[in-house]
């Protein structure tokens, strides 16, 4: 069982099997895993925990998991509605999961913490919970989301240049986070992601709306964290001011949507309450700019408390009758310079130059000699001060007192702010979808459960955004039937792996109800996407690029389906060019055969060899990123087209790359002895003139080779049988 609880939401779901516990952690990425000890006997969990997360695993003793204990944990901390709403009766392995994370949090997160009662805060904001069955998420671990670059790049980790840069327009604090959460789970109902749709729509049509809200939505600050402080009892006065001042912003918001058509933004609608009475109480109790301590007063509006409004009194009326002493004390003693001031040592004190010091009365008492003045007391100051000094401690502590009972009031609030905190992230991370569709040109993607990807004039959206250079949109059909399986050759630098991000983004972005930059596009829901790209960040792991590129395809063979998307960028490039090759035929051969995976995939390779497979398997369609050769130079296009690649280009990218003209030359006349060496590329070009080489295993091609010059005439017996039992050897 697992769950992840941020302070606004706990997901709660049950995982059958070891296979589908590890593809819920990885869709959530969590930082700490709370496992029962026996849980590490599930086949596969310690190292999928290991190998493909980074979180810290934590071990409960077993009886933090016993059911009556955890049972009581969990009726202590949910109302019973919700224990029922998420019917956890029936579900004991659940309970347990679930009354051990409580105590865990209780023992380390909130520990020495007290609410206002004085009791133990506990996981107060804790109080609703998400059960959920099946599939909810799209299935996205973690070498895909690094590689599509979804939060933070590859190679600098920033969010810049990453597709929550390019899709992030969100105004407030609860938009940024939630943002972030929608793009790292994509969802895998249609429905579910046509609701999305429909609200992205609606805010699209209308840019006066649109901005309208966007600007209200600027004036709201980050009420879920003021709130999650207010019930916790760490949040001052002005922090309840700011929560208020927040709420300003909402009847405005509430207003703007009305008339809305579609399902989600009449939700948002309905779940915003304006929290009038927090603003109203905070309003009338707090004055406008409360000082950050609680404990000295000076939050407290006069008006709201009778009490407190007498002890000021006296509080202002001793301190006026001090001020009055000044004026009677010179006029008295006919010190001019005379001064009455205070400080928090000596309390009150009546100040004389040493120059006057000859007209002090004799009934003042010396209380603190400076280097050029004395400070005296008097009894009827000393009297004053007392009176003065008692209201002012009797205020801070009826004020605290007071404020104590307004933070408590609006705690109780709870339920109605972060309800009304997760309906404005919505309208942000909608909004912010909107905004960036418009400006971005994109269009509403077509979501279904088609099991094709069809896009017209597509791009891609970062590397739209940062290149200089104009952008070339490109085409895509996948389906699940004779186009499951593209393959793309062309030269490197060419756009191959743009191109295959682009198909993968693009689907991403569309099951997370985002809008896409394509002319048209239709998507039929993918479970997963898989990707295995590039080898730059393999070396800090310390094994061989080699062996984690085979692990990662190991694992995406593994746990791909049928309804999966993979990206597989130079599958085998990290060893010998046979060896690799016959590496990429098996994997694309299993990936494509319907008996055994059968899924949607892009295959890029610089294997041109490998594009007769179209002509060999079922599914499998050849495409190249277009080449314009001009004598030994070459443009890239950047258009995909039908059909392979007919040579790899290397040399000529590498003349591009300004390897000098005395190199490239060589490197012409090796390639030439190597072709006119290679008995099978010679036959394929004179007999056939077709452009793919034929792919031969080298054991093939050796036998053939010696076939070839076998002189039969000159053989014995004997000898022929140990020559075929040699060729034999050779092709097994
Ligand atoms: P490959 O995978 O074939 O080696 P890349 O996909 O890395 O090539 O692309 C090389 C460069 O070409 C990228 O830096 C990108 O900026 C540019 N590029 C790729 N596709 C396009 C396109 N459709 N339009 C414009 N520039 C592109």
């Amino acid at each position: 069982k697992l769950c992840a609880v941020s302070l606004s939401a706990l997901m709660l779901t049950g995982a059958g099997a070891a296979q589908k516990l590890c593809a819920e952690l990885g869709k959530f990425e969590p930082h700490e895993i709370l496992l029962n000890p026996g849980a590490l006997s599930l086949k596969g969990l310690d190292g999928f925990i290991r190998s493909r997360l980074k979180a810290s695993v934590e071990l409960l003793d077993e009886p933090a998991f016993a059911y009556e204990r955890a049972l009581e944990n969990v009726r202590a901390q949910f109302p019973p509605k919700e224990i029922e709403g998420a019917g956890l009766m029936n579900l004991r392995a659940t309970v347990m999961a679930l009354g051990a994370l409580i105590a865990y949090i209780d023992a380390t997160q909130m520990a020495g913490q007290t609410d206002s009662d004085g009791k133990s805060a506990r996981v107060a904001c804790l109080d609703r919970i998400h059960y959920y069955v099946g599939d909810v998420y799209m299935n996205l671990d973690v070498s895909a989301r690094r590689n599509l670059e979804l939060t933070e790049t590859m190679r600098t980790k920033e969010k810049k240049g990453s597709l929550l840069w390019v899709l992030d327009r969100t105004a407030t604090p609860m938009g940024k986070r939630m943002i972030r959460g929608v793009l790292e789970r994509p969802l895998v109902s249609p429905v579910a992601i046509q609701a999305r749709q429909n609200a992205v729509e609606e805010l699209c049509g209308d840019a006066i709306l649109r901005d309208d809200i966007r600007q209200k939505l600027r004036g709201i600050s980050d009420i879920e964290r003021l709130m999650t402080r207010i019930v916790y009892g760490s949040a001052n006065a002005r922090e309840i001011r700011a929560l208020a001042y927040a709420a300003e912003s909402l009847p405005g918001i509430r207003e703007s949507l009305r008339g809305m058509k579609s399902g989600e933004l009449r939700q948002i609608r309905d779940a915003i309450d304006p929290l009038d009475d927090i603003r109203l109480l905070a309003e009338k109790a707090l004055v406008e700019e409360p000082p950050l301590t609680v404990r000295e007063g000076g939050m407290i509006r006069p008006g709201y408390c009778k009490d407190l409004d007498v002890l000021n009194g006296d509080m202002s009326g001793g301190k006026e009758f001090i001020a009055s002493i000044e004026e009677k004390e010179r006029s008295r003693t006919g010190i001019q310079r005379l001064k009455v001031g205070y400080n928090r040592v000596f309390g009150y004190y009546i100040e004389v130059s040493n120059a006057s010091k000859d007209l002090v009365p004799k009934e003042y008492i010396r209380k603190q000699t400076l280097a050029n003045c004395e400070r005296y007391i008097t009894e009827e100051l000393k009297e004053m001060e007392g009176r003065v000094l008692g209201a002012r401690d009797r205020i801070v502590k009826l004020e605290y007192e007071l404020f104590e009972d307004i933070r408590k009031q609006v705690a109780a609030c709870q339920s109605r702010v972060q309800q009304t905190a997760d309906a404005i992230a919505r309208l942000d991370v909608w909004s912010s979808f909107a905004e960036v569709a418009v400006r971005g040109n994109y269009t509403r993607p077509l979501v279904n459960t088609s099991g094709r990807i069809i896009l017209k004039d597509s791009r891609h959206p970062v590397v739209e955004a940062v290149s200089g250079e104009p952008f070339v949109p490109n085409d895509v059909y996948l389906d699940g039937g004779e186009n499951r399986v593209a393959i793309i050759t062309g030269p490197n630098m060419a756009g191959k792996s743009t191109y295959m991000r682009q198909v993968a983004i693009i689907t991403l972005m569309a099951q997370c109800g985002s809008f896409v930059p394509a002319a048209s596009a239709e998507i039929g829901v993918v479970d997963s996407i898989f990707t295995r790209v590039g080898a730059s960040d393999d070396l800090a792991s310390g094994q061989s690029t080699f062996m984690v590129e085979m692990n990662e395809v190991a694992y995406i063979l593994e746990n791909a389906t049928a309804d999966s998307l993979l990206v597989l960028d130079e599958i085998g490039r990290g060893t010998s060019t046979f060896d690799g090759m016959s590496i990429a035929r098996a994997v694309l051969e299993y990936v494509a055969d319907k008996k055994k995976l059968g899924a949607k995939a892009l295959f890029a390779t610089h294997y041109h060899e490998l594009t007769e497979m179209e002509e060999q398997l079922k599914g499998v369609k050849n495409y190249s990123v277009a080449v314009k050769k001009r004598g030994e130079d070459i443009t890239f296009l950047r258009r995909i087209v039908r059909g392979g690649a007919d040579q790899s280009y290397g040399i000529e990218v590498a003349k591009l790359a300004g390897i000098p003209d005395g190199v490239v030359r060589r490197a012409r006349q090796i390639l030439r002895q190597l072709e006119s060496g290679r008995p099978e590329a010679t036959k394929k070009k004179e007999e056939t003139r077709q452009t793919a080489i034929s792919f031969t295993p080298p054991g093939e091609a050796e036998a053939i080779f010696r076939l070839k010059n076998l002189d039969i005439n000159h053989l014995t017996p004997m000898q022929a049988i140990g020559v075929l039992s040699e060729l034999a050897e050779l092709v097994k």
